[in-house]
């Protein structure tokens, strides 16, 4: 049967130990134990369901763990103190001291900034490829190659990458697919299409109000465990635990997650229809012209659209200021990184979230000074909103 991951969240049964609707916050990072060994026996991982220290686990992160498991469909998951901690923790937690990775080039800058300049530190080896090119991609494969690396749709290039065919590669190699699908939540299962770990920045559409910064690793109960072991777990011993008091506003936020995705997928589609129309370049894979329109189609989980990230080019980062300014002037939205807001949001992306890249990689990846990244907000009127877009575009020309 198809994963249907807003009936997934819609069906969770969470509430209070008092019959609260919404689950308790954890107040307490240490635990009592009735009886010494059930202490001794936690410690060794025997004791499901007990709590130790809120490092470790804590009721409120484990609500929102558990519904990120289900909203991924994974056996479980854990939840962290940023995007970032999520996939240095999942890449640690994988790798050794002499392993190697295969990723994509175009990732989220601090991904890159990660992969290229932190991971050499540990003897780390990483091959960069253009992920939609297969070949590409088995060619850079290597007998110590532990993982592949990718995002379903990349940040900034919204290229798509074809998760059963980067699974099966990586299967075949004895390697782990790992996925961030902080772009496509709702849209895209990765896991369900083959992924064996999906991470997060929450960071962005899950949490949707960007009053905080948290991310999300879900997969297996083996792989969940291993991240946590008192003795080497990398989440456990790095120490990225998220604030009970913001889990529990993230896991409210999530349950109206499949409503905002529509809204952004309906109102980025427009803008991106009207931009066409009106002679811009635009890069989003809603539109059929896109490269890797039918893979996302194919990969999609139905009724929640393509997604509220389009990526327009004006010639130059001088132009690209100017209509930005403009933009937040008229009210259209406001000049700041991130994404997955309410409101719209807009970013030079080769100047701001993606400058941790040399500009001759840039270059490579076609990544253009003038390219700006939209994170379409939830407009009620979108009319309105491209007839301010049209007004700035008219005054840049
Ligand atoms: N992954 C993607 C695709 C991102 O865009 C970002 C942040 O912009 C991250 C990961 C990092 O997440 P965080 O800022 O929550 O650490």
């Amino acid at each position: 049967m198809m994963h249907d991951p807003a009936t997934r969240i819609q069906e969770l049964k969470q509430f209070g130990e008092f019959g609260d609707v919404n689950p308790s916050i954890t107040d307490s990072s240490t635990y009592t134990f009735l009886e010494a060994k059930t202490m001794t026996d936690t410690f060794e991982g025997q004791a499901p369901g007990c709590f130790l220290y809120s490092r470790h686990w804590n009721p409120t992160n484990k609500y929102l763990a558990d519904a990120m498991a289900a909203l991924e469909g994974t056996e479980t998951a854990w939840v962290t103190a940023s995007g970032m901690a999520a996939i240095t923790c999942t890449m640690l937690q994988l790798c050794n001291s002499g392993d190697h990775i295969v990723t994509s080039v175009t990732t989220y800058g601090g991904t890159y900034a990660f992969l290229k300049n932190y991971l050499p530190k540990f003897n780390i080896e990483v091959s960069f490829v253009d992920i939609s090119d297969l070949n590409a991609v088995k060619k850079a494969i290597r007998p110590n190659t532990k993982l592949i690396y990718t995002e379903t749709m990349t940040n900034p290039m919204l290229q798509i990458s074809d998760i059963p065919a980067l699974s099966k590669i990586a299967h075949e190699n004895n390697a782990k697919l790992v996925v961030d699908n902080t772009f496509t939540p709702m849209i895209v299962s990765p896991a369900k299409l083959g992924a064996d770990i999906v991470v997060y920045s929450m960071t962005k559409f899950i949490n949707g109000k960007n009053d905080c910064v948290a991310g999300a690793i879900c997969g297996s109960e083996e792989f969940i465990s291993s991240l946590s072991s008192v003795n080497d777990g990398t989440a456990m011993l790095l120490g990225p635990v998220l604030d009970p008091q913001r889990s529990s506003g993230i896991l409210k936020n999530l349950h109206t997650l499949h409503l905002r995705m529509k809204q952004h997928s309906h109102n980025a589609m427009y803008l991106a229809q009207q931009m066409t129309e009106y002679g811009m370049s635009v890069n989003y894979p809603g539109l059929p012209n896109h490269k890797g329109h039918e893979l996302l189609k194919s990969m999609m989980n139905p009724g929640f659209g393509f997604g509220g990230m389009i990526a327009i080019e004006v010639e130059t980062s001088a132009k690209a200021n100017r209509l930005m300014e403009m933009m937040q002037q008229e009210g259209v939205g406001y000049l700041a990184v991130s994404l997955g807001y309410f409101k719209t949001l807009f970013s030079n992306s080769g100047k701001s979230t993606s400058s941790e890249v040399p500009e001759n990689i840039q270059r490579e990846m076609g990544l253009t000074q003038g390219l700006i990244r939209f994170s379409v907000g939830l407009d009620n009127d979108i009319e309105n909103t491209f007839t301010k877009i049209r007004l700035c575009l008219e005054k840049i020309k």
